[in-house]
C-alpha cells in the first residue's frame, strides 16, 4: 500500500513522514527533489522538464505523472511508496490514483491534523538556524543551534499574513483532495496536536494494518 502524506505547515508532517519511511521501509517520492533529479538525468523527459522550469512555468500534471510513472517503474511491485508534496489538486489526485491503479497499486492518505490556530501559533513561534536551517519549536529555549551552534532566528516568511495566505491555499486546494480520500474510505486521520512521540504512536497504530 502506498501512502500520501498530508498536513498543514507546522503539523510536523516531515518528522512523521521520516518515522513512517523508516518503520515500513518506504521509498519517498518528494516532488521537488524528484524533478531536480529528472533534470540532472539528461533523459528526454528530464530535458522537457528543464525547458518548462527554465521558462518559469509550472510543470503540468501530465509531465508530473510521467515522472511518477518512471519512478514507480524502477521499484518492485511490493515496494511501498510515500508521496510528499503531491497531489496538490483534485485533478492531479485523480490522475495519480489512476496511474497507480494501472500499475496494480493503491494509496491511502494519512493526514496529520492540526487546527489553523495551532498552525499559526507554531509557525510564528518557531525559529530556524541561520546556518544549517534546522527548525526549532518554541519549547527549545536556547539561542544557539544544537547541531552547529548557529544563531536561531524567526523565519522572514513566517509573518502572520504570509502564513494565513499559505493556509488559505491549503484550504482551497488541499482540503478537497483530502476529502476525496475520505469519500473513498482511504483516509487515516491522526491528531497532530499531541507531543511528537504520541502523534507517531497514534499514526503507527492506525496505519500498521496496511503493511501486514
Ligand atoms: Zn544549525
Amino acid at each position: 500500500m502506498d501512502i500520501i502524506l498530508f498536513g498543514m505547515q507546522g503539523s510536523g508532517k516531515g518528522t512523521q513522514g521520516k518515522i513512517l519511511e523508516e518503520k515500513y521501509h518506504l521509498k519517498v517520492f518528494e516532488m521537488g527533489g524528484q524533478l531536480r533529479e529528472m533534470i540532472a538525468s539528461g533523459t528526454p523527459l528530464g530535458d522537457k522538464i528543464k525547458e518548462i522550469v527554465n521558462a518559469g512555468n509550472l510543470v503540468d500534471d501530465d509531465t508530473v505523472l510521467q515522472v511518477v510513472g518512471e519512478f514507480v517503474d524502477t521499484l518492485q511491485s511490493d515496494q511501498p511508496i510515500l508521496f510528499d508534496g503531491i497531489p496538490r489538486t483534485v485533478a492531479q489526485s485523480d490522475k495519480l490514483l489512476n496511474l497507480l491503479s494501472t500499475k496494480g497499486r493503491d494509496a491511502f492518505a494519512v493526514l496529520i491534523k492540526i487546527t489553523e490556530d495551532e498552525a499559526i501559533n507554531r509557525l510564528t513561534q518557531r525559529r530556524v538556524c541561520e546556518s544549517c536551517k534546522g527548525v526549532y519549536p518554541p519549547s527549545y529555549k536556547s539561542e544557539e543551534c544544537q547541531h552547529c551552534g548557529g544563531k536561531l532566528v524567526v523565519r522572514q516568511d513566517d509573518t502572520p499574513d504570509s502564513i494565513k495566505r499559505r493556509l488559505e491555499n491549503y484550504r482551497k486546494e488541499t482540503i478537497p483532495v483530502i476529502d476525496g480520500f475520505y469519500d473513498r474510505d482511504h483516509l487515516i486521520e491522526v491528531d497532530g496536536e499531541q507531543e511528537i512521540d504520541k502523534v507517531s504512536k497514534e499514526m503507527i497504530e492506525k496505519v500498521d494494518y496496511l503493511f501486514n
